[in-house]
């Protein structure tokens, strides 16, 4: 009996504590578009729909409901022959979990995208807000099939799964001035609809469940991560002018054959040197600084373009000429600057097509965090 009373209080402990840290997130999504019009017209479940204080009732899974942007604070919404005007907010709540609704943008028309969750929307200044509330592991799932896609190894989704996990939890108070948490865009990461289509990535999302990077002081870690670093990560100070604890630059072999690692533009000679001229005063009556221009080599990560002395940041060179990375070297041919690149994306942190290949070659997914942040802990409670 004794025993049973022990097990029991056991289980009620555990199920408490696995539950304690089950989180609702506010996701703005559908950020990218300036909301006028959009329509719901597919559901994987019945749905209350209420305006301000009003229940308008249960919609079922093939109901219609177009919701219209009026003006500040003001909407429209159609819904089973009615229309209702005035209304200041519209909430969505589905039944059970796991169930989806569809939006459908009629202006600006965009293809239908499905979320999980209860869902807010008002009429902010010049559009409508929409806010995704939906706990915090289901939306990881959409995250990463919209970060990584479809095709990746099980274990490189639960690496994925804890950066992203680190990132929403470190970030939680980012867009609270905008009325949400985390929008859908790539500075918050994608999300961009619920996982489609591997369930693996449910699967990795649950075997990582609550597991988060701490620095060696508890703190939530940096989790910073871009497409391909180009066989060198780069140093925090070099994309964002300061250090990040934790973050260092080091050569990474997994990614230099993989699909982004190398990339090559031409650049007439003219538009190159008169941005020089027009924004950093390059003195191209200088002979011996116009024959380094023609030819700049990184044999390792650089800064700046040349030299430090004529401060011309690369960071800069890549945002004007829309460059794949700042790791390039650049040579003189004929009319052009003729530019030979690595990597994709900033080069900060985790690479994913070398920690993907990782993945591929076997490697854990703790094993591949330990090579990427050396620094951080995975830790299996929240951090401070
Ligand atoms: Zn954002
Ligand atoms: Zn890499």
């Amino acid at each position: 009996m004794c025993n049973i009373l022990r097990n029991l209080f056991l289980f009620f402990v555990l199920f408490f504590l696995q539950n304690s840290f089950a989180q609702t997130m506010q996701i703005g999504v559908l950020t990218d578009f300036k909301l006028k019009k959009i329509k719901i017209n597919k559901a994987t479940g019945n749905y209350h729909v209420m305006a301000d204080s009003i229940y308008l009732g249960l919609a079922t899974s093939n109901d219609v409901i177009e919701i219209i942007y009026v003006s500040s604070g003001n909407m429209m919404v159609n819904f089973k022959g009615n229309k209702y005007s005035a209304i200041r907010k519209i909430s969505l709540n589905p039944i059970f979990e796991e169930q989806s609704i569809q939006f459908t943008g009629i202006n600006p028309v965009f293809s239908a995208r499905q979320y999980e969750g209860d869902f807010v929307i008002t009429a902010l200044k010049s559009a409508l807000r929409m806010v995704n509330e939906i706990d915090l592991e289901t939306y990881l799932e959409g995250v990463i099939e919209s970060e990584a896609g479809s095709a990746q190894k099980f274990e490189y989704y639960k690496v994925q799964a804890i950066i992203s996990r680190t990132y929403a939890k470190k970030n939680e108070l980012k867009h609270s001035t905008d009325g949400y948490q985390l929008c859908d865009r790539v500075h918050c990461q994608v999300y961009h609809h619920k996982r489609l289509n591997n369930t693996q990535i449910d699967s990795a999302v649950s075997a990582t469940k609550h597991q988060i990077l701490c620095l060696k002081n508890g703190d939530f870690a940096p989790t910073f991560f871009s497409a391909n670093c180009g066989g060198q990560t780069c140093n925090p100070s070099q994309v964002w002018n300061e250090n990040i604890e934790g973050l260092h630059s080091f050569q990474d072999t997994f990614c230099i054959y993989t699909k982004q690692a190398t990339w090559n533009k031409s650049i007439p000679i003219l538009d190159w040197i008169s941005f020089l001229v027009n924004d950093y005063n390059f003195p191209i009556d200088d002979s011996i600084s116009m024959q380094l221009l023609y030819d700049f080599k990184q044999e390792e990560r650089q800064a700046f373009y040349l030299h430090p002395a004529y401060g011309i940041p690369l960071r800069d060179l890549r945002e004007e000429f829309k460059l794949k990375s700042t790791y390039f070297n650049a040579k003189k041919e004929g009319e052009y600057m003729v530019l030979n690149g690595y990597g994709f994306g900033h080069g900060v942190g985790l690479c994913q097509e070398g920690a993907m290949k990782m993945a591929r070659n076997s490697y854990s997914f703790d094993q591949i965090i330990g090579f990427y942040f050396p620094d951080y802990t995975i830790s299996n409670i929240i951090c401070k």
